[in-house]
Order: structure tokens, then C-alpha cells, then sequence
């Protein structure tokens, strides 16, 4: 075994099962590896590397920035946070927003001020409000958060859950609609389900439960820190129907794959339901955070990230909807955001993975079956080209090897 692998394993808890390669550079769509070995990254962090790696403007920024103000808590004004928050504000169509590091804190948050917007303005009694997730969602790592999740493995071991979280069948309205009471403070939804396996639900679906919310006094609630900030082809992947959600929580792509930095966005009167002692955290929203999260904002609107997902994530989708593979049962996504379901009879996602890391293509299965293709979203048609030819030798080189077993 290699000896930075060895260490690693002989140190970091064993919470992933990375590939079996080690990386030391990145730069635009590629990382290299130890041995000098170049890749094309089509997984870019879980979607946090929508601007490639080490993007020019972003590390000039953070070099000018680091040497000037980084860490001053949320004790004190800085001259970074207003202009973020207000960008942030005005491309998503909401008022407020409170800055957080990881997305999973900025679901927390987003839990929270749903909850007090239920016991304040909703008028839901004291500890009953209801916060309606989907099935097979995922939300984040949290304890309140895996209380939502009906995937076994995140909960096993972790328990006891604190309660007030209710489960609907995702894409079904009939569902929702059902599930909705008077103690019911928000519906939490991904627009496309990301570590589910790149699901989308039916056409309609958003903007039905955003009618059925705002008829039923209850807030709609978009986890879009994958599908945001141009990874399904527009800005955010509720606007593919129309849809403003009451609250937004955005992460990865915010910190441009730099610097973790989240938030949660709402109309006012959500996000007015916070007083000062409320909630907080120490690192969010500092100024280097917020210089970095404001340079990745005015990026992906100079650059038309999300436009160039939308062209470049129809041209891969077509490519892959091309090949003719007994291993492919289906390709489904939008924009550069797309899952290879894998006939997980004839051979895993993983393998697929491993084999595509031998030719020096990146990319992660998610669960058994499924590989996920979301590439930093300055990639191009060339690159897509070549990526699609590897895809095509290794379904090839697992069919042949089906075959001979
Ligand atoms: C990654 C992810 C999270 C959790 O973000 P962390 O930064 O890992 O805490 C939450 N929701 C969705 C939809 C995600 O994809």
C-alpha cells in the first residue's frame, strides 16, 4: 500500500471508503495525483468544486485577503459580510441570510427557524411543530438531521433521535398533501435528490408543493447545496419551475472549493423569528469566508457557470444516452448533474469507478448503483468527449469480463 494511503488509514477513522488514489494538485477540471498521474475530476467534491480547482480570481483574492482580515467572530462588523450576504440575497430572490461554514449547520438552521417561525407566527403549541422531510433524502451528518433519514445505515448505532420529523415519499403530492397538519412548520425538499442518486422527481412536483405550502400556511424549504448555484443548469434548480422557496440553504460551490461556507436564506418574515443569543457560530460569515463566497458568486455570474451547465450537462447526457450497454439500465439528471444507474447484477458502480480511475477519469458511485457524473462546471466539450470514450472502454472491459466469468 502506498504510504500516504497506509497513514491515513492508520489514523482517520474509517467513516469513507475513498478510491485507492492519492491526490496533491489541482488545477481547473484536473487533479493530479503522487505519482505525477493526471485526472479528469467529473465528482468535484460532492459539487463543492463547481469552479474548478484553484480557480485564478478566487486564490488571487484569498492570497490579498489572508494577509488582511480573516477571523474576527460575529462579535464585531466587518466590511466583507454585507456585500456577500446582500449578493447572495439578491440572486436567489430572498431577504435575509445567516452564514454558516458547513451545509449541514446551515440545515440546523434551517430546522430552527422553522421551527420558532411555527411557535411565533404559525402559532403551533409549544414543542409540536412538525418538520416534513422526503424519503430518501439526505440532508447532512447531524443527529437532528439522520433523524430525518430513512437510509438504515446513517441512523444505526446513532440513536436515540429527537422526534418532530415526518416523512413523505418524494415526487408523490398526494403524499404531502396527506402528511400536512396544523403543527406542520415546513416541508424540506432537494429539488433533485443528490446522494439519493440523482432523482428527480415528475415534472410539476416543485411548483405543486409550493402551491400546496403556501395554501396550507406551511414553509417550503429548498436544501440546495448541491443542486445550487448552477449545477442543474440554472442559478437554482427551483427555478427550472418558477419556484421561490420561503427558505434556501446553500453550500458547497458557495465557498468556490476553497473555503466551507453555507447559509441559510429566507424571507424576512422567517428569518426575523431570530434574536441576538439565538443561534450562531463562531466561524460563520467570516471575512475571509465572505470575500471568498462573494468573488464564487460574481464567478458563476461572469463565467454563466450555470448557463454552461445547462449546455454542457444536455451534450453529456445525450452522449451517455447513446451508448448501448447491457450494464446501463438508466442516465437521468439535469445539467451537469447526472446519475449512471449501473444493472447492478452485472457489476457495481464501484467497480465501474475503479476501473474509470485506471484511465484517469474521477468519479464516485453513490449507494451500490449508481455513478454520479458532476464535473467542476468549467468543463469542455472536448474534455466531455474524452471522458465519454473512457465510459464506453470500461463498460466494454466489464462486459467482456461478465462474459468470461
Ligand atoms: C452535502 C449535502 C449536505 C451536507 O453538507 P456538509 O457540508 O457535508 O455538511 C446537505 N444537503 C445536501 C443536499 C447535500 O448534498
Amino acid at each position: 500500500m502506498d504510504a500516504s494511503m497506509d497513514l491515513e488509514s492508520r489514523y482517520c477513522a474509517h467513516n469513507y471508503h475513498p478510491l485507492p488514489v492519492v491526490l496533491t494538485r489541482g488545477e481547473g477540471a484536473y487533479v493530479w495525483d503522487t505519482a505525477g498521474k493526471k485526472y479528469l475530476d467529473m465528482m468535484s467534491a460532492y459539487s463543492a468544486v463547481s469552479h474548478g480547482h484553484a480557480h485564478p480570481r478566487l486564490v488571487q483574492l484569498v492570497r490579498e485577503q489572508v494577509g488582511t482580515l480573516n477571523i474576527v467572530s460575529r462579535a464585531f462588523y466587518t466590511d466583507k459580510l454585507g456585500p456577500f450576504l446582500k449578493r447572495a440575497c439578491e440572486l436567489t430572490g430572498q431577504d435575509k441570510a445567516l452564514p454558516m461554514n458547513t451545509g449541514a449547520e446551515a440545515v440546523e438552521t434551517a430546522i430552527k427557524a422553522a421551527r420558532k417561525w411555527a411557535y411565533t407566527v404559525k402559532g403551533v403549541a409549544a414543542d409540536k411543530a412538525e418538520i416534513i422531510a422526503c424519503t430518501g433524502n439526505f440532508h447532512g451528518r447531524t443527529i437532528a438531521i439522520v433523524a430525518m433519514s430513512d437510509e438504515p445505515q446513517y441512523q444505526q448505532g446513532f440513536g436515540p433521535f429527537p422526534p418532530g420529523f415526518t416523512l413523505v415519499d418524494y415526487g408523490n403530492i398526494e403524499a404531502l398533501d396527506a402528511a400536512i397538519n396544523e403543527n406542520t412548520a415546513a416541508f424540506l425538499l432537494e429539488p433533485i435528490q443528490g446522494e439519493g442518486g440523482i432523482v428527480l422527481p415528475p415534472a410539476g412536483y416543485l411548483k405543486a408543493a409550493a402551491t400546496l405550502c403556501q395554501q396550507r400556511n406551511v414553509l417550503l424549504i429548498a436544501d440546495e447545496i448541491q443542486t445550487g448555484l448552477g449545477r442543474t443548469g440554472k442559478m437554482l434548480a427551483c427555478e427550472h419551475e418558477g419556484v421561490v422557496p420561503d427558505g434556501l440553504i446553500l453550500g458547497k460551490a458557495l465557498g468556490g472549493g476553497i473555503l466551507p461556507v453555507s447559509m441559510f436564506l429566507a424571507k424576512s418574515a422567517v428569518m426575523d423569528v431570530f434574536t441576538p443569543g439565538d443561534h450562531g457560530s463562531t466561524f460563520g460569515g467570516n471575512p475571509l469566508a465572505a470575500a471568498v463566497g462573494l468573488e464564487a458568486l460574481n464567478i458563476l455570474v461572469d463565467e454563466q457557470l450555470a448557463a454552461k451547465s445547462a449546455a454542457m450537462g444536455d451534450y453529456l447526457l445525450g452522449k451517455l444516452r447513446a451508448i448501448k450497454s447491457p450494464l446501463i439500465s438508466e442516465v437521468r439528471g439535469r445539467g451537469l448533474f447526472i446519475g449512471i444507474e449501473v444493472n447492478n447484477d452485472q457489476g457495481s458502480a464501484r467497480a465501474v469507478c475503479e476501473a474509470l480511475m485506471k484511465r484517469g477519469l474521477l468519479s464516485k458511485e453513490t449507494h451500490e448503483t449508481v455513478v454520479r457524473l458532476a464535473p467542476p462546471l468549467i468543463i469542455s466539450k472536448a474534455e466531455i468527449d474524452w471522458a465519454v470514450a473512457q465510459i464506453i472502454a470500461v463498460l466494454g472491459e466489464l462486459e467482456n469480463l461478465r462474459r468470461a466469468s
